[in-house]
């Protein structure tokens, strides 16, 4: 049945709460209807064509309608819809995209546990790390720390790991045994020292956090290699092997959520490879069925999956959905067509390096004071003034007016606070990104004529 958009923002409003939203502001201001996806592009229930350089919410990273993957779901929904991997059984499915995630992720890992989202599987991660040090007598480890301005999820435990502020406002967050240190976010808080200076230091904010808890209470430190929805913050160089160096010194596990950077959005299979350390889990979502069908889970490195399966007895946890046949499916065929295609090669050896230069074109624009990128992913941050780095006044919602501008010209980008952010699919030409680059400037002409 064919709606006009009025109608469908009506009903919408009437009944559908979504995600990180101001409900009242639905009502009021209507919300867009996304009604048909193709290669890098989505058109709303107006006919406007707009070049998704989100990947939807930074998953659909091989594009829309990719016949391998629709296909792939249709023969497993005829062959079995569904059957769970508890008790004993398991598909054939989900036993094959274990041993391909076996192969294709670093050589730590040759288990997984799944679930349905990147949430779930940071939950499935603070279950495992504290049975993991239950397991080996020190069941007082039981802290993790994370960053303030990271995502790792919605649910209880994701929404208390990541560092939030507007998230743990509401609702009792976090829960305890979580504890926050400072993100490595250069622009905000290192200038005045290189980049790679910066980076020590923020690293050493760990260990002085490990200090202050008790080295004998800190089970795992875990982050995003890149921090997406926080803004594409990327770490200086120096960041993560000093992590890794302090991680290795007081024994402490590292998990990298690769929840947005997992299966070649920085240029490798993933972020960690891309920054140089070596995590002991590693949670994915999103890029491993790009985004077709929800799929998440938990890769388990050597050292936990040992104690796990050789002491650990039963473990008291799973989802309905854990290695969900037809998810199972969809992933195996996504991640086969990034194989067969190079998908990753390509993006660290042609798509990447072109999509800096776009950015390092953009940094010429009164508006940008900083551009960062990596891999398929880049910043710009707006400022006022160009010369000393001076912000807006958040009031102002720049970001926001960048970003309507954006949407207005065909254009998805995600406004975080003044930060404007891309995290295009991982397939595009580079017509395509030329095309990107352009409606870039156009937005940020439009923003600047707006402040005048
Ligand atoms: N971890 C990271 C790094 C994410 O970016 C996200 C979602 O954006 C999540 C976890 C949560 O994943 P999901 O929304 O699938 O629960």
């Amino acid at each position: 049945m064919t709606r006009t958009t009025a109608q469908w923002q009506a009903a919408d409003a009437a009944h559908h709460l979504h995600p990180f939203t101001d409900f009242k502001s639905l009502s009021a201001k209507g919300t867009r209807v996304i009604v048909r996806g193709d290669g890098i592009y989505v058109w709303d229930s107006e006919g406007h064509r707009l070049l998704d350089a989100m990947s939807g919410l930074w998953c659909v990273n091989v594009g829309y309608g990719r016949r391998e993957l629709i296909d792939a779901a249709t023969k497993q929904l005829e062959t079995l819809p569904f059957y769970n991997s508890f008790f004993q059984t398991t598909t054939p499915p989900a036993i094959e995209l274990a041993e391909l995630l076996a192969e294709i992720t670093p050589p730590q890992f040759k288990h997984v546990f799944f679930g349905g989202s990147g949430s779930e599987g940071n939950d499935t991660v603070v279950r495992l790390v504290r049975r993991y040090w239950d397991l080996m007598g020190q069941p007082k480890r039981d802290v993790i720390i994370s960053r303030h301005n990271a995502y790792h999820g919605s649910t209880m435990a994701g929404a208390s790991l990541g560092g939030m502020s507007g998230m743990h406002q509401q609702g009792g967050l976090p829960i305890p045994g979580i504890e926050h240190i400072q993100q490595p976010f250069w622009f905000e808080q290192g200038r005045g020292h290189t980049r790679d200076e910066f980076g020590l230091t923020a690293a050493r904010w760990l260990e002085a956090k490990i200090r202050e808890v008790g080295p004998d209470r800190v089970a795992a430190f875990i982050g995003e290699p890149v921090q997406g929805a926080g803004g594409v913050i990327v770490p200086p160089d120096t960041y993560w092997p000093e992590v890794q160096r302090i991680c290795d010194q007081y024994g402490i596990l590292l998990v990298s959520d690769e929840v947005i950077c997992g299966f070649g959005r920085t240029g490798q299979w993933f972020g960690c490879e891309t920054f140089g350390f070596r995590p002991d889990l590693m949670t994915f979502a999103k890029g491993v069925t790009s985004g077709y069908i929800p799929l998440g889970g938990v890769m388990v490195g050597e050292r936990l999956a040992r104690v796990l399966i050789d002491e650990g007895g039963e473990f008291n946890h799973g989802y309905t959905y854990s290695g969900h046949p037809v998810a199972c499916a969809v992933a195996l065929a996504n991640l086969r067509l990034l194989q067969r295609e190079g998908v990753v090669e390509r993006v660290r050896e042609e798509l990447a390096p072109h999509l800096a230069w776009h950015f390092e074109q953009l940094a010429d624009h009164p508006l940008v004071g900083e551009v960062q990128t990596c891999g398929m992913m880049a910043a710009l941050q707006l400022v006022k003034d160009k010369a000393t780095s001076e912000v807006f006044d958040p009031t102002l919602e720049v970001g926001m007016v960048c970003r309507a501008h954006c949407f207005g010209n065909g254009l998805v980008m995600r406004a975080v606070g003044d930060r404007m952010i891309v995290a295009p699919p991982l397939v595009m030409s580079i017509a395509q990104l030329d095309e990107m680059g352009a409606l870039i400037r156009q937005c940020l002409d439009l923003t600047l004529a707006d402040l005048r």
